[in-house]
């Protein structure tokens, strides 16, 4: 069978046939270099043929078909199918979205092995080197048992440089992990509820779906490293997902040192292209133990997986906001069902999809109540009307007395405010002029520091005006707060108090972010002023004050899940305070203290906030009661957008289970020169809606596009 049906990297749904002489079974799921026009592309082979689909004497020879990678198998092919039919995406860009991008290249790849090194003799190794050199010290004692390089580059500074001098010397030796060879290290003993779901996840026999509901600091990671310990036992592999937020040096040395011989594959967007493929096809051969990553990682073949665990799955960046617009949290759901395996997904503030899962029993709760570590106590939250309170400075009184108690027992504080910038308006009190961005429907954020007024959303700059442009004031005012503005009103305030802010501003060296985190840890801190950027994944022990100003703005907004959002934001930043011994304090000002939402924050009652929002989401006929998918479209001018959209209406299929709403501007309509528009649809029933979809896109791909840009967003997270 002398053809190829290969998957090319092309915005066209549809496949593309090759000819080979010797073509085998084998070559399905490798890759292939073929010509495509003028040039040479790399595609994956996803069947073999006969007799080819198009006329046989137009059809070129491929290349050579590569070797390099493990023959993607036939689930991994079915999950890209899977893909391609439910987000509409033509599977030729699915494939390349999933792929390491080294595998584009159609140069042969050499996969790095996956190494330990060890000293021959640690003892005389210690007593080699200087006394005085703490990190060779420490290199040495460390190299006793066999270590990754993540875990030797983690000692700091010149670490890997001097173990690969020892490599050189012969001091040192490198050796390939065992596959297979697996004993945990021990860890804390598990509390009744980590037992109980622990226990629960290792006895499913096939697809389960457990949704793990515990606040910060309870003990989900826990459950999960044990779960993974039974997996590894039994010689089976596990898939975590985390978000990139989270995915910390911190976290893959915990997962290293619980599992000393395990090949443990790291997968993000910053691991460098070839170490990103080695540890795919580690992983795809079934060599390493664990992959650990980013929602990229979702489609990391896993030949003996056995279970599958996505941790804060309720976060956004699960979902792509481009190309291929896929939730890794859903393609794991199906992931573990297609594999036949347990899947966890652990949240404080689950999804109201997988929450909605879980009460109609689709989905197993597991609850953790209460903080693991023995005495931990969750924060206690306090909230501050601000209605009839003068502020001094945007902060209350006795948000300022909390502060100062910090300062005065040398304890750290954390200003919460999710606006960067000096202010968010620029304004003049005398004409009502205010700084708008020209390339999108948006205001300018006044940036004090640097003088300008800044686009948050395309990035444009203009300086600061001393006078306004409208009438000639010069006396401007820069409206509301940011977290520069904070940084300074709390410097003014509080004199002696070192004041870090922490935010996309102040981190936007490389590296900065990571300082910045440091000078925390080491105490040279006292009061932390930052955006959510702050909000997840890093402890600080000696942090007991949370004060939460600005929060209001996202109770009543034109968003349906934008209080979702708020709940989730707030509980993880309130996670932030008071870990270990320290009990701890929320502080937040605002004007609707009765709020349900803040209530239920204060009585860490998701359950009740959960129930709430389902019962208005379903009388509203919003997500997860019924399905949606957005068809979006982009030109220059907003009239062209949605008559482009006002046509793709038209040649929308008639189904009676589907509801075809009117085109609208976006949101946010102007963005970075393009004016944009939506469309909306939606259905009760998931199944009509994607044949719906099927048949539609089939229509409009046949359109010619003109100067629109369109695409579609399946279970969009944003209107
Ligand atoms: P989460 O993932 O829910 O934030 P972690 O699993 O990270 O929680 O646990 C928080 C802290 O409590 C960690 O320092 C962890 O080592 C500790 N811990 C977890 N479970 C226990 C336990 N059963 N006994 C003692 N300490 C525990
Ligand atoms: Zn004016
Ligand atoms: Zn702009």
């Amino acid at each position: 069978m002398p053809y190829l049906r290969v998957a090319l990297d092309v915005p066209l749904p549809r496949l593309f046939d090759y000819w080979l002489d010797n073509a085998t079974p084998a070559d399905i799921g490798r890759r292939v270099v073929v010509p495509f026009g003028s040039r040479r592309l790399v595609g994956v082979v996803l069947a073999i043929l006969a007799e080819p689909e198009y006329e046989a004497s137009a059809i070129k020879p491929a290349e050579a078909v590569l070797d390099d990678m493990p023959a993607l198998p036939a689930p991994v092919l079915g999950l890209f199918q899977f893909c391609a039919d439910y987000y509409q995406h033509p599977l030729g860009q699915v494939v390349h979205t999933a792929l390491p991008t080294r595998f584009r290249d159609p140069n042969p790849y050499r996969v790095a092995e996956a190494l330990r090194y060890h000293a021959l003799d640690s003892a005389a190794l210690q007593a080699q080197v200087p006394k005085r050199a703490a990190l060779q010290q420490r290199l040495a004692q460390l190299l006793a048992t066999p270590r990754s390089e993540a875990e030797l580059r983690a000692a700091g500074g010149t670490a890997w440089k001097t173990v690969q001098a020892w490599l050189q010397d012969g001091r040192v030796r490198a050796e390939q992990l065992q596959p297979g060879a697996s004993v945990a290290a021990p860890g804390p003993a598990l509390n009744i509820e980590q037992t109980e779901a622990v226990q629960a996840i290792s006895a499913a026999q096939g697809f389960a779906a457990f949704l793990l509901h515990g606040i910060t600091g309870s003990g989900k990671t826990e459950v999960y490293l044990n779960a993974i310990a039974a997996v590894l036992a039994r010689g089976e592999q596990a898939l975590v997902l985390v978000p990139e937020i989270n995915l910390t040096p911190q976290l893959e040395a915990r997962f290293l040192r619980r599992f000393p011989g395990v090949d443990i594959v790291s997968l993000n967007s910053g691991v460098a292209d070839g170490e990103r493929a080695a540890g795919w096809v580690r992983a795809a051969r079934g060599e390493a133990g664990i992959v650990l990553g980013t929602r990229l990682a979702v489609f990391t073949p896993v030949p003996r997986l056995g279970l599958v665990v996505v941790d804060e799955e309720h976060d956004a960046s699960f979902k792509q906001q481009d190309g291929l617009r896929y939730s890794a949290r859903d393609v794991a759901v199906y992931r573990a069902r297609q594999a036949g395996v347990p899947i966890v997904l652990g949240s404080a503030t689950p999804a109201l999809e997988s929450w909605q899962n879980a009460e109609a029993g689709r989905y197993r709760h597991l609850r953790l109540s209460q903080r693991a570590v023995a005495g931990a106590q969750p924060p206690q939250w306090r909230l501050l009307s601000t209605k009839r309170q003068p502020l001094q400075d945007g902060l209350h009184a006795r948000t300022l007395a909390a502060l100062g108690e910090r300062l005065a027992r040398g304890e750290q504080a954390l200003v919460f405010l999710n606006r960067r910038g000096y202010a968010p308006v620029m304004h003049c009190g005398e004409c009502g002029w205010m700084a708008a961005c020209t390339r999108c429907s948006a205001r300018l954020t006044v940036h004090l520091r640097e003088r300008t007024l800044r686009c948050h959303h395309c990035g444009d700059e203009a300086p600061l005006p001393r006078v306004c442009p409208g009438c000639g004031n010069q006396d401007m005012k820069p409206l509301g707060q940011g977290t520069q503005r904070l940084e300074d009103t709390l410097a003014e305030r509080f004199p002696g108090a070192r004041i870090l802010r922490i935010d996309r501003d102040s981190t936007r060296r490389k590296g900065s972010f990571e300082a910045a985190l440091q000078a925390v840890h080491a105490g040279e801190v006292d009061i932390l002023v930052g955006t959510q950027m702050l909000a997840k994944g890093h402890d600080f022990p000696n942090l007991t004050l949370v004060a939460v100003v600005g929060a209001d703005s996202g109770l009543y907004s034109a968003d349906f899940r934008a209080s979702e959002r708020l709940y989730a934001q707030l509980a993880q930043v309130a996670g932030r305070a008071g870990r270990a011994d320290k009990p701890g304090e929320v502080i937040l000002q605002t004007d609707f203290p009765e709020h349900p939402l803040y209530q239920a924050l204060l009585d860490d009652d998701y359950a009740a906030f959960a129930a709430t929002e389902l019962a208005e989401r379903k009388l509203a006929g919003f997500p997860p009661f019924l399905h949606q998918a957005v068809l979006r479209a982009e030109a220059d001018r907003l009239d062209e957008a949605l008559a482009w959209l006002r046509q793709a209406a038209l040649l929308a299929p008639l189904s009676e289970a589907v509801t075809v709403w009117d085109p609208v501007a976006a949101g946010m309509m102007r963005l970075a020169n393009r004016e944009r528009a939506q469309l909306l649809v939606q259905s009760t029933a998931r199944s009509r809606l994607l044949a719906f979809l099927a048949e539609w896109m089939v229509a409009l791909r046949a359109q010619k596009a003109g100067k629109v840009r369109w695409s579609l967003d399946v279970d969009p997270l944003e209107l």
